[in-house]
């Protein structure tokens, strides 16, 4: 049956960031509005017994995962290299919620890391087929599952 479908979800956060070793504005503590669009590839539920019936992932079982993976953590945090000078001088703000990571938190950077944490939580026959992080209205990366070995 050609039934394998995509789903699209959208989701928004605000997220301030600072590249380290940038040679250019970017190196300042900084925000942006975050538009992550994380895109499911599967076939709807063809069981007329299941309250999830003709559907690939329910929106609202997506929207939680995201939720509590990704916009719960990130949401109005300052997000930077762990090794970086920025975090060393805001380690002990009080007034900001960091969260460190290993790796330069650009938007290209941000999408492997939220892709591993999503896969593990997809149910069986559900997969990622990509992500979009848009970090200004006109500029954007993506991840797709197909350019990258698991
Ligand atoms: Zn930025």
């Amino acid at each position: 049956m050609n039934n394998t479908i995509r789903v699209t979800k959208i989701f928004h956060f605000e997220m301030a960031h600072a590249l380290d070793g940038h040679d250019g504005l970017c190196q300042h503590i900084h925000g942006h509005s975050y538009v992550l669009e994380v895109c499911l590839i599967g076939k709807p539920d063809p069981n007329p017994q299941s309250p999830k019936q003709g559907m690939v992932m329910d929106f609202a079982d997506l929207k939680g995962i995201i939720n509590r993976l990704i916009i719960s953590r990130f949401d109005h945090a300052l997000v930077v290299r762990q090794d970086s000078n920025t975090h060393r001088l805001q380690a002990n703000n009080p007034n900001a919620r960091i969260v460190a990571v290993p790796f330069q938190p650009t938007c290209e950077n941000m999408l492997p890391y939220f892709a591993s944490l999503l896969t593990h939580e997809l149910p069986h026959g559900v997969a990622l087929h990509h992500l979009r992080l848009h970090e200004t209205a006109s500029a954007f990366a993506e991840w797709y599952a197909s350019d990258n070995d698991h």
